[in-house]
């Protein structure tokens, strides 16, 4: 098999990546896609259609973002992270279109959130995380939860707004439940023998 990390990216004809945005070695970029200025996604990812990468975003290797996924300015997105299709991460948490007296928002009257997306984490599909959260590693965010506090490593996050309904495993099939100690002490999944640490 080739080795998809010694292939140049795949940018699909349709997309737009601004010509200061970095796309790494053997990541595919489909349809409709944008990737704006000083974005910077890493190697071997998926950029699904009608993907949203905004301004200055980095995310990391071996991430795969489904279709029509809004990755905003703001973001920081780790290696190994599933984005599932319609996502959302928002940036701004009083969101007006102008000031009081009428005047056009500029970027001068609101507050950038920074969010970040720890390695190996998930968000389902339909997903909306709100600004300035950090989602641990391997945590899992169930379709269509509403993210409105951090979320620990491991932990699956559901509805709205979001609560941790459990915890699972980096493999994403062992869950609370799966974990046992073993002889010597560590907690270990059943399903594929990981410390979920
Ligand atoms: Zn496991």
């Amino acid at each position: 098999m080739p080795d998809r990390a010694t292939e140049a990216p795949f940018v699909h004809g349709s997309a737009i990546v601004h010509e200061r945005a970095r796309v790494g070695r053997g990541t595919r970029v489909w349809a409709f896609a944008q990737i704006r200025e000083d974005a910077s996604v890493g190697a071997e990812c998926n950029v699904g259609k009608g993907v949203y990468i905004g301004a200055g975003v980095v995310v990391g290797d071996r991430c795969k973002m489904e279709n029509n996924a809004s990755l905003f300015e703001g973001l920081t997105v780790e290696n190994d992270v599933f984005v599932g299709p319609h996502v959302v991460f928002t940036n701004d948490r009083s969101p007006r279109a102008t000031n009081p007296d009428g005047s056009l928002q500029t970027a001068a009257d609101w507050t950038l959130g920074r969010t970040t997306v720890r390695r190996g984490a998930s968000i389902g599909a339909g997903a909306v995380v709100l600004p300035d959260r950090e989602i641990g590693r391997h945590a899992l965010v169930a379709a269509g939860a509403v993210v409105t506090r951090d979320v620990p490593p491991h932990a699956v996050v559901i509805g709205n707004p979001g609560r941790i309904a459990g915890y699972i495993c980096a493999c994403g099939r062992g869950r609370t439940s799966d974990f046992r100690p073993d002889p010597d002490g560590v907690q270990r999944c059943e399903r594929c023998r990981l410390s979920p640490d």
